[in-house]
């Protein structure tokens, strides 16, 4: 029995995916102990958009570390954080005319999130909040109220409250015109609708199932919120950093959300790093108001920053998700097509795709098919029944290649009858 059967809790999740002991990794690859390699596209739920062990900002945080630059300082002025603040300032928010504060909430999604949603109780002095069926938001208590997973909301042992779910984009198959159920309940004085103070959503849902909003829907969510005085608060700690495309995956949609969202990606070479950020007359925290120890990372905000310079400077990388994106879209759309019988379905937007299947069973074989043929993918969706596949942005066109060949064979390894 290894050390991680004997001692680490049950909870544990990735690793019963995956029972192989990583050790080193690089790019879009990472190794077992043994030398066994596996193409990543799960890349750290979308902590690592530019790969693993990123070789320039591999350089950065190794050259911040030699020089004994400082490592932890709880929200101190340091001089990498000034770096961070102004190369984020002048490269991400300055040229798409957003004039955000940006609050440090903790490391974690989650955290971020709770900064959300306190501040906009706070600031509205309303208790309610609007979150979408199948959103996915962290564990924490709040983040876990506005999080659909029934698993997920079980594990918290009290009752989730102060929030209503409403049906995301799509959520009724077309349908119904779904959006209008929000709107019908906000008008309605005997609906029963607690007063919002705001709505939390996700562009595209990554652990919901790779559920993509329309820009249209999106559009009409934020007018809808301004019409209303509800704050938007979009959370992009998955799918922003460039995983849609754009540095803000609601970019396309042309909105401005009061309240953002950032995690993952953000930290740059995998490292914990957390951003809220906020509409400039939101800002109405007491100072030390909401506080934590790991606000200070450095490593974090030189590897941030390095990322941002590398990146983000032009739309090269952009352009390159857009297009990356396309291919495994049309890749997976082929295989959709291959086996009419199985009902499979394509979704995404740039690097953020899936493949649904029949059931999370099914699913789960093919994800099983893709490790034991090298390929590292994770299922999503309530039931686990997407195959996503999220590789770093920086997989090169053969890796790329190689990993939708390997999805190919693990579906018709699974499916291979349906064909
Ligand atoms: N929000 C979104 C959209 C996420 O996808 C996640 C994690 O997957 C979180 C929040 C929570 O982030 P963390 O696990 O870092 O707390």
């Amino acid at each position: 029995m290894s050390v991680f059967d004997m001692i680490e809790s049950e909870v544990r999740s990735y690793c019963r995916s995956w029972p192989v002991t990583f050790d080193r990794a690089t790019g879009s690859r990472i190794f077992d102990e043994n030398g066994q390699g596996y193409l990543d596209f799960f890349a750290g739920a979308g902590a690592l958009n530019y790969g693993h062990n990123n070789p320039i900002l591999k350089q950065a945080v190794i050259d911040y570390i030699q020089r004994d630059g400082v490592t932890h300082s709880l929200d101190m002025q340091t001089v990498a954080k000034r770096d961070f603040l102004e190369t984020f300032s002048e490269t991400v928010l300055a040229p798409r005319e957003l004039d955000y504060k940006i609050m440090f909430p903790g490391p974690a999604g989650a955290n971020a999130v709770e900064a959300a949603l306190k501040l906009a109780r706070k600031v509205t002095g309303r208790e309610s909040v609007i979150n979408f069926t199948n959103a996915f938001h962290g564990m924490t208590l709040g983040a876990l109220s506005v999080t659909g997973n029934s698993l997920k909301r079980g594990g918290a042992g009290i009752p989730l409250v102060h929030a209503t779910p409403m049906p995301f984009d799509n959520y009724l198959d077309g349908l119904t015109p779904d959006f209008m159920l929000f709107e019908r309940l906000l008008k309605d004085s005997g609906s029963g609708l607690n007063e919002p103070a705001a709505v939390i959503v996700e562009t595209v849902q990554g652990e919901g199932g790779i559920n993509v909003a329309s820009v249209e829907w999106l559009r009409s969510l934020s007018e809808l919120c301004q019409r209303q005085g509800i704050l938007l608060i979009v959370d992009d700690v998955q799918m922003g950093c460039g995983r849609t495309g754009p540095f803000f995956s609601f970019e396309a949609a042309g909105i401005k959300p009061d309240i953002v969202c950032l995690s993952k990606s953000i930290g740059g070479f995998g490292l914990p790093l957390g951003l809220t950020l906020l509409r400039p007359e939101l800002d109405v925290w007491e100072p030390g108001e909401h506080n934590g120890t790991f606000r200070g990372i450095n490593p974090a905000f030189v590897a941030s920053t390095e990322a941002l310079k590398t990146y983000w400077t032009d739309d090269t990388l952009e352009k390159s998700t857009l297009a990356k994106g396309e291919q495994v879209g049309r890749a997976l759309t082929d295989l959709a097509l291959a086996y009419p019988e199985a009902g499979l379905k394509a979704r995404g937007r740039g690097l953020a795709r899936g493949l649904l299947f029949a059931d999370g069973d099914t699913a789960g074989k093919v994800c099983r098919a893709a490790f034991d043929r090298g390929l590292l993918m994770e299922t999503a969706g309530p039931d686990g029944e997407v195959a996503k596949i999220m590789p770093p942005l920086t997989v090169t066109d053969a890796e790329l290649e190689e990993g939708l060949a390997i999805v190919d064979d693990a579906v018709a390894a699974t499916l291979g009858g349906l064909r």
